[in-house]
């Protein structure tokens, strides 16, 4: 078992006297599926073996206690009087009691010990980790009852409300609903989901954080929010019935989009092209065949970069390093663009000497070292059983 189970449950014992429950909350990848959320369409999310941990407790007051161990801070409010004055973290946590609420779930007082080993704002969702945690261990505290997609819509609702950030819910669903050795295709329309199973012998994922994070990624977000709406509108004028991108086919855009403006024409058509390349791709799955998957994740990478124009030089730079590797089957540029993260699956034994290659050739272009993260998929959120404690 993972150390930080053993430094939570020290930090409990000696803050609060007592024993916790031990919940895992893990973080995500997505494999295929960019910029299709917002268009109704399919993701493909998995869990990963990076997670947040959480002792709780209940109290015998309306207090709650909460310790971030990571950040060596911690907060004392009550269940009465939700505030959002409290450091930034907080909010993750108190917004999850507030959706428990609003549903007419009665939690009382507790106490909450956290730290995890998910890099903080690197693209792997820290943030819905958190939140399904919490979730999941007042649920399980309290005897609330909720199901696991129920608790989703609330840890996702939480980030929307109280956070106030505004972010689809692939994130949380991976968190809370993963699976080892498989891949969540997501309906994104409909929350309609399957498992596929993902032939992860001898590969492993490995994540390129570029250290960048420009300030462009906001703006140029609503602007493509905005393009897929304008491609759809003129969709319509013809096809009433497409509702969305998620609805739309090449040969309608060629018909009604690519004379009417060229830029919204390329957008929409990444769009429906990375849609049927993931539901393709998961037939490469079904298939077992991981090196046809990967060829997908590069074109994915090509159509966000020259069609969908939302990579960058550094992330263009870390795929260019990776591209003609044989021992890497597949890589992308990960989550909505302009920094962040590259995902590539990698053939095990080649990843030490690949992260030496790779981080060498970017910080001499960059002047910047990548972070790197390797991780496995795992399963969802649950409770970490005192046996499994015991031998950490
Ligand atoms: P991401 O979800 O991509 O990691 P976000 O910006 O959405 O990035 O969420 C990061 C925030 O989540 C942090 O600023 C912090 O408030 C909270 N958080 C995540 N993990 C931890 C942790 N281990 N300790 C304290 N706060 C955390
Ligand atoms: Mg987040």
């Amino acid at each position: 078992m993972h150390p930080i189970i053993n430094t939570i449950q020290q930090k409990f014992e000696q803050t609060f006297s007592e024993k916790p429950l031990i919940v895992r909350a893990p973080g995500r990848v997505n494999l295929i599926g960019e910029h299709t959320d917002y268009n109704d369409g399919f993701v493909l999310p998995a869990a990963i073996n990076k997670a947040i941990y959480l002792g709780v407790s209940k109290r015998a007051d309306d207090q709650i206690h909460l310790v971030s161990i990571d950040l060596n801070e911690s907060f004392t409010g009550t269940v009465n009087k939700l505030e959002k004055t409290a450091p930034h973290w907080t909010l993750y946590i108190l917004g999850v009691v507030e959706q428990f609420q609003k549903a007419g779930k009665t939690v009382g007082g507790f106490n909450l010990v956290f730290s995890g080993d998910i890099p903080l704002g690197a693209g792997l969702s820290s943030s819905a980790a958190l939140e399904c945690g919490v979730a999941f261990g007042l649920n399980e505290l309290f005897s609330l009852g909720l199901d696991r997609v129920t608790m989703v819509k609330m840890a996702q609702a939480a980030e929307n409300e109280f956070v106030g950030v505004k972010c689809g819910i692939m994130d949380q669903f991976a968190s809370m609903m993963g699976h080892k050795n498989s891949v969540i295709q997501l309906d994104c329309r409909s929350l309609d989901y399957t498992y596929n199973p993902i032939e992860m012998d001898g590969i492993e994922i490995v994540l390129f954080d570029s250290c960048v994070s420009h300030s462009l990624a906001s703006s140029e977000y609503n602007t493509r929010r905005s393009q897929c709406e304008q491609g759809v509108k003129l969709i319509q004028e013809k096809y009433p019935e497409v509702k969305n991108l998620r609805d739309a086919t090449q040969q309608m855009l060629d018909e009604l989009v690519k004379d009417q403006d060229p830029v919204v024409y390329r957008r929409c058509r990444y769009v429906v092209q990375e849609n049927r390349r993931l539901l393709e791709g998961c037939e490469d799955l079904k298939r077992g065949d991981v090196a046809a998957f990967g060829k997908k994740m590069f074109a994915t990478h090509e159509g966000l970069s020259k069609n969908y124009e939302v990579s960058c030089p550094e992330l263009d730079f870390l795929i260019d390093c990776v591209k003609d590797q044989p021992a890497v089957l597949g890589a992308r540029m990960m989550g909505g663009g302009f920094g962040g993260c590259t995902i590539n699956l990698v053939k095990k034994d080649a990843i030490p000497q690949l992260i030496e290659d790779v981080s060498a050739k970017y910080e001499a272009r960059t002047g910047k070292k990548p972070k790197v993260y390797v991780a496995e998929t795992e399963a969802g959120v649950d409770i970490v059983h005192e046996n499994e404690a015991a031998t950490a």
